[in-house]
C-alpha cells in the first residue's frame, strides 16, 4: 500500500496558502509559500474559487519522460524522486506535466515533485486536503 495525496473537499478551500507553507516550509525552510510542491490558484473573476493542483502520482509520468537528462526517477508506487545532481535546469518535465502539478523553483532552477508525505493536509483547516491509500 501507498499514500497518495487527494484533494477531497476541494469546495471547502478558503485560499489560506497553509498547505503550500507548509509544504515550503518543512522541506525547502523557505518562508514563502514559492518552494511548495503543490499549488493553489485564484480562479480570476470568481470570487471565492480556487484550483488545486497536486501531483497524481503517474505510474507513468509525463515529467520523467520528457527529462533529457534522466534527473526523475519514477517511483515503484509512482510519482517521481528528483536526483538533483543530474539536473540541467532546462524545464523540460514541468512543461511535460499537462496538469501543471509539477511546481519549479525559480531560485534553485530545479524541479519541485511532490512525495506524498500530508504534511500540506494537516496544516489545512477545513480538511480539503487528504492523503488516500492505494493499493
Ligand atoms: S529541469 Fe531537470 S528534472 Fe526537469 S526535465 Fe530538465 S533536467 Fe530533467
Ligand atoms: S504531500 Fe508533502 S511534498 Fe506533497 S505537497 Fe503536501 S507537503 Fe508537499
Amino acid at each position: 500500500m501507498s499514500k497518495r495525496l487527494t484533494v477531497a473537499n476541494r469546495d471547502q478551500c478558503v485560499g489560506c496558502f497553509s498547505c503550500m507553507y507548509a509544504c515550503s516550509r518543512t522541506f525547502r525552510r523557505a518562508g514563502s509559500t514559492n518552494k511548495a510542491a503543490l499549488r493553489v490558484r485564484v480562479y480570476s473573476g470568481v470570487e471565492g474559487a480556487f484550483s488545486l493542483r497536486t501531483c497524481l502520482r503517474c505510474a507513468e509520468p509525463d515529467c520523467a519522460a520528457a527529462c533529457p537528462a534522466g534527473a526523475l526517477v519514477v517511483q515503484p508506487q509512482g510519482g517521481v524522486r528528483l536526483e538533483k545532481e543530474r539536473c540541467i535546469s532546462c524545464g523540460a518535465c514541468v512543461r511535460a506535466c499537462v496538469l501543471k502539478a509539477l511546481q519549479w523553483d525559480e531560485e534553485e532552477r530545479i524541479p519541485l515533485p511532490c512525495v506524498h508525505c500530508g504534511t500540506c493536509a494537516r496544516f489545512c483547516p477545513n480538511n480539503v486536503l487528504t492523503l488516500t491509500e492505494e493499493a
